[in-house]
């Protein structure tokens, strides 16, 4: 164990283990904090309240010999957002066609293409806890994807959607349908029932030690809106951990942006 003082500390280990570092360092919501043994530093509720993340679900195609790629391709090259029926909020999910993604099941890969389904703002939002002060720990998340009826009415949309593309005119020669199995898809109810089986993350997650406005409530905002600590000089977060609301879209980009926007602030000194 090395001891490193410094006037300032950053904290980008990311969503699930940024808030983790801060939980054993006695920051976050003490109950949270006294369940590791170790002291509160600063009751913090927002530490960790909330994982937030993609829930997604895809549909398989099977390609016309030829079309298939080799899985040194990319697997997401374009992307189309467009806005649910009903939504508040413009470009609220995500559809991605998939170069290749095996399934998870199966013995053997297949060459099979998907498209991929994501609610972009979902209403839900996954917990992560820690349960042990060793920093070896994993943390315990429950994503409770598509769990939010709203959020499963959307993904039923979208899985539509993406089987109508699949079965297009454009389309109809390139690929055939693979799975899910086709009476599912033709019925809402079966469908809704198979998304809340075989929903899984988008790999985004985020928003776990989210900013806020310096009026915000405690239980909503752990950090100033710079990533400061609230309540502890000298200790800053960068990384998805801050995203108070997700960003209707793969996360990579914003978090790049925040890195490239705090490192700014640390050269200007308005850090
Ligand atoms: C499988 C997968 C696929 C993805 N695909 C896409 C995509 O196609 N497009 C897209 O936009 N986004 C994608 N994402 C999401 C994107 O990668 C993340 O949003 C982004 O990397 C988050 O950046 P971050 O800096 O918050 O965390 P990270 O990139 O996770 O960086 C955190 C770093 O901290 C390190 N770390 C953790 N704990 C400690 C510790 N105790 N001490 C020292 N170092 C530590 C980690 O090793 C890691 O290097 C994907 C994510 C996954 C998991």
């Amino acid at each position: 164990v090395q001891a490193i003082e410094s006037r300032r500390v950053v904290l980008c280990a990311g969503a699930t283990a940024t808030p983790g570092i801060l939980l054993r360092s006695g920051i976050g919501p003490r109950r949270s904090v006294e369940r590791l043994g170790v002291d509160v530093v600063m009751d913090l509720p927002a530490v960790g309240a909330r994982l937030l993340d993609h829930p997604g679900v895809a549909i398989f195609l099977w390609p016309r010999r030829g079309l298939h790629q080799s899985m040194r391709d990319p697997l997401i090259q374009t992307v189309l957002r467009y806005t649910s029926k009903r939504s508040a909020l413009k470009n609220d999910m995500i559809l991605q066609p998939g170069s290749l993604v095996p399934l998870p099941f199966l013995s053997r890969p297949l060459p099979l293409v998907s498209i991929m389904c994501s609610v972009g703002k979902p209403r839900g939002h996954g917990t992560i806890e820690y349960t042990s002060a060793d920093p070896r720990s994993q943390p315990r998340i429950e994503s409770r994807l598509l769990v939010d009826d709203e959020d499963r009415r959307r993904a039923v949309e979208a899985m539509r959607l993406a089987a109508d593309v699949a079965t297009s005119a454009p389309l109809r020669g390139q690929a055939s349908f693979f799975w899910p199995p086709g009476r599912v898809v033709a019925s809402d109810a079966r469908l809704a029932a198979w998304i809340g089986r075989l929903c899984d993350s988008g790999y985004h997650p985020c928003g776990s030690v989210p900013m806020g406005a310096d009026d915000a409530r405690d239980d909503v905002a752990a950090t100033d809106g710079r990533g400061r600590v609230r309540g502890i000089e000298g200790l800053w977060v960068a990384d998805a951990s801050l995203m108070p609301t997700i960003p209707s879209a793969n996360t990579n980009l914003t978090t790049i942006m925040m890195g490239e926007r705090f490192g700014e602030w640390m050269k200007t000194g308005e850090m």
